[in-house]
């Protein structure tokens, strides 16, 4: 690997000239490769197809295997969201089919393995689960280019039981769901919220986990502690990207220490 891209995502709170300059001095020790920062893929690398391939990979429902609705008020739709992103949301997409039409969307050149992509999407993305039927959000799709979406770090990972019990009950009193920040404020426990400040900070991680997966072969690490955990539940997610240690052992030697914790014991 040459070369590290990343792709901002302006509507969100990622901060992706911070995670660059993280990733590089964490690739300094074993690659060395730069890692450069671009603006949004889907202004970068904009086809007159992207909008319909957008469409295409709309989830229709939780529950249903098949994607896409390329009706004519759709595909507009998708083009004005791609004209001024802060208008869209609420949509899920099939990350996997979102991966093939952003690689499409990149002259030959640029799909090289030497350089790795990551677009860092404003966008909720999902895999289907084969095992449950049914689609489940992600936070990554690793690949060429990587995606990573920031909404999946507040939506896809479990949140605390109390989160659901509180909206459960709400929702049998008054008949409707309660406000997010109401929520929010309620529920003990650990969790990110939409546009937490400590996005980039496990953004970071996340990115990390996609660079791993090319030079390793293997994207996530077992050990809970470590910022390639893939965690499932949000405690899960601050305990590997938030707290100390950075990595674990085997992935300390390989990605740097913590420039506060002493080189030797
Ligand atoms: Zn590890």
């Amino acid at each position: 690997m040459d070369r590290v891209v990343l792709y901002r995502a302006p509507t969100t709170e990622a901060g992706i000239d911070e995670t660059a300059d993280w990733l590089e001095e964490r690739l300094a020790s074993s690659v060395d490769a730069p890692v450069v920062v671009r603006d949004r893929f889907l202004d970068v690398h904009r086809t007159d197809e992207l909008a319909e391939r957008l469409a295409e990979a709309r989830v229709r429902s939780p529950y249903d295997r098949e994607t896409g609705n390329t009706m004519l008020g759709t595909v507009r739709y998708e083009e004005r969201v791609l004209e001024s992103p802060d208008r869209g949301g609420g949509v899920l997409y099939d990350g996997l089919q979102v991966q093939r039409a952003l690689n499409e969307a990149m002259i030959p050149d640029e799909r090289v393995l030497e350089t790795l992509h990551v677009a860092i999407l404003d966008r909720a993305i999902g895999t289907w689960g084969e095992h449950d039927g049914r689609w489940h959000k992600r936070v990554n799709v690793l690949g060429q280019p990587a995606l990573v979406s920031v909404p999946g770090l507040y939506e896809a990972p479990a949140k605390p039981e109390r989160y659901y019990k509180e909206k459960q009950q709400h929702a049998l009193l008054s008949g409707d769901s309660p406000p997010r920040e109401v929520l929010e404020n309620r529920v003990e426990g650990e969790f990110l919220i939409e546009d937490d400040p400590r996005t980039t900070e496990v953004v970071k991680g996340y990115v990390l986990q996609a660079m791993n997966y090319l030079l390793n072969g293997t994207p996530f690490c077992d050990d809970p502690r470590c910022r390639l955990f893939n965690a499932h539940r949000h405690e899960g997610v601050i305990e590997a990207q938030l707290r100390e240690p950075t990595f674990c052992p085997e992935h300390a030697e390989l990605y740097g220490r913590d420039r506060t914790e002493p080189a030797s014991e």
